[in-house]
């Protein structure tokens, strides 16, 4: 076939035709003026679960393994081919499993989140994919406790699991819609290779990062457009205790831990410093950041290029814009390393994300919206479904007393649809408590939460305003979670 009749198909019949597409994908144009396209009306095959989670990221990693550890049948949605999320392209560390008792003397150590986020750390550890829970020896106003991990080994692991666990997941795959009932979600429709699809389910939990399902569900969100996006680069090739004394001669450094290293202990994992002179400048320009993490020798896993979007981060021309502009400082960041940091000079990008890694997407308004004094004040609430420790705006704003806060359940759950929870970045309006709880182990632990609770209102046949908190509760200090009281 040559080209004009393969756009000649392409029109009349849809690429779909060609692709192999099952019989029925295809669709002819109908509207001869072309103002505008009339999708026809299509059967769907439809797939049946007790619960399914949107987005398998940080958040929605746990959310399907706490649903399936619950014996809901569950499915988990992905677009990319893998599970990780912004854990495996952004920071790459994760924080934090701890409270902030270096920074409080007299105050006691605590791991405050545990249960799945640390049975994920222990299968990490197993594999040789994790720099352990290393204690911050300077820097520990921010933090006490820095666990890297290894980006792709966390992919594995995590795909790993969700298969021992019995976890359907559909990776490739993309969630177009939603199917509603009233206020209350029937199923989701998918995009993939295999063609399009709707799944039913009981109950629902978003972690798409964007709030996709809540949004094509009408729930009430914006979008606040209120951080840079970034996409990170693993830099390979460096000689990792070069660039560590050239950070010391250069500015010293205001952040230092030890662990796991390439299968060694007691190596530097985490360290942070003030770059010099024209190196400086330069990395100012394109908003690259010095922190290393890493868990293998002569690798940075972490070098940021942070860049804000001008428009809006749901739009696909804005980001599109920014996609490039991305790309070419990270070209240029690796040029820095090269020109100016001894044993850097044949670095080469090991790594990068598939797309810009956005901090915020969609605000889903919640049926409680957790506030900055609820943070600072290390207030706990009567529906908590985890505690939390971590401030990312440290030593500025703390948790009072190097103590914990609540996440309440009623936080998580999507107003106005009735069976339909949320987890991650997408909760909390307030710039300063969302720098807390949109952490990584955060989300993690609000995957635990919604996971949970969204089997149980499958197994109950209920919404999620209907589900007693003592059941929730109790599954989820049998799953491990710690709470404060
Ligand atoms: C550059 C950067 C650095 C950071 N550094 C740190 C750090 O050092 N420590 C820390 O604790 N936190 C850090 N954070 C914050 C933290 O990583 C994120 O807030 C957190 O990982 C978000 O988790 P999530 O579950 O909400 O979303 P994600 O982990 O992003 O998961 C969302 C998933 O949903 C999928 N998805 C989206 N839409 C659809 C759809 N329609 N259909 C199917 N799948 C879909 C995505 O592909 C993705 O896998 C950083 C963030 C960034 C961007």
């Amino acid at each position: 076939m040559n080209r004009r009749e393969f756009s000649k198909n392409s029109v009349l019949l849809g690429v779909g035709a060609l692709a192999g597409f099952p019989k029925g994908s295809q669709a002819r144009v109908q509207n001869e003026s072309g103002d505008y396209y009339e999708e026809p009306a299509k059967k769907l095959p439809v797939r049946k679960f007790d619960v399914v989670v949107a987005g398998a990221g940080t958040g929605g990693v746990v959310a399907a393994l706490a649903a399936a550890q619950q014996g809901a049948k569950t499915m988990l949605i992905e677009r990319k081919g893998y599970t990780g999320g912004t854990v495996t392209e952004g920071g790459t560390a994760l924080h934090s499993f701890y409270n902030l008792w270096k920074a409080f003397p007299g105050v006691k150590k605590c791991q405050v989140v545990r249960g799945i986020p640390q049975q994920i750390v222990d299968r990490l550890m197993a594999a040789g994919a994790c720099s352990g829970h290393a204690e911050m020896v300077k820097g520990y106003n921010y933090d006490s406790v820095c666990t890297a991990i290894d980006t792709e080994l966390y992919k594995l692991v995590t795909m790993q699991m969700l298969d021992e666990a019995g976890v359907f997941v559909a990776v490739n795959t993309l969630l177009t819609g939603a199917i509603m009932d009233g206020s209350r979600i029937r199923g989701a429709i998918v995009d993939s290779r295999s063609g399009r699809e709707a799944i039913y389910a009981r109950a629902f939990v978003d972690c798409s990062a964007y709030g996709d399902l809540a949004a094509f569900a009408g729930a009430d969100y914006k979008v606040p457009n209120d951080y840079s996006c970034c996409n990170s680069i693993g830099l390979a090739n460096v000689d990792l205790d070069g660039y560590v004394a050239y950070l010391k001669a250069n500015g010293g450094n205001n952040q230092l831990a030890y662990g796991l290293r390439s299968g060694e202990g007691g190596k530097i994992v985490r360290f942070n410093g003030g770059l010099g002179g024209d190196f400086k400048k330069e990395a100012g320009k394109i908003g690259m950041s010095s922190m290393i993490t890493t868990v293998q020798d002569n690798y940075l896993m972490f070098v940021k290029c942070n860049f804000k979007v001008p428009g809006s981060v749901i739009n696909r021309d804005d980001m599109a814009k920014g996609e490039l502009e991305v790309r070419k400082r990270q070209a240029k960041a690796v040029e820095l390393f090269r020109k100016h940091v001894p044993g850097c000079e044949k670095a080469f990008m090991a790594r990068t994300s598939p797309t810009l890694n956005i901090r915020r997407g969609r605000l889903i308004t919640c049926d409680y919206d957790i506030t900055h004094e609820d943070v600072l004040e290390g207030r706990h609430f009567d529906d908590d479904v985890m505690a939390y420790g971590f401030h990312d705006s440290a030593p500025r704003y703390q948790i009072k007393n190097g103590g914990t806060y609540g996440i309440p359940y009623r936080a998580l759950r999507a107003a106005g649809v009735e069976n339909l929870l949320v987890a991650g970045m997408m909760i909390t309006s307030d710039h300063r408590p969302h720098m807390s709880t949109r952490n990584t182990v955060a989300c993690m632990g609000q995957g635990q939460g919604t996971g949970t609770a969204a089997a149980l209102c499958a197994k109950k046949n209920c919404g999620t305003r209907d589900l007693r908190y003592s059941d929730l509760r109790a599954a989820l200090v049998k799953g491990g979670v710690y709470f404060e009281s």
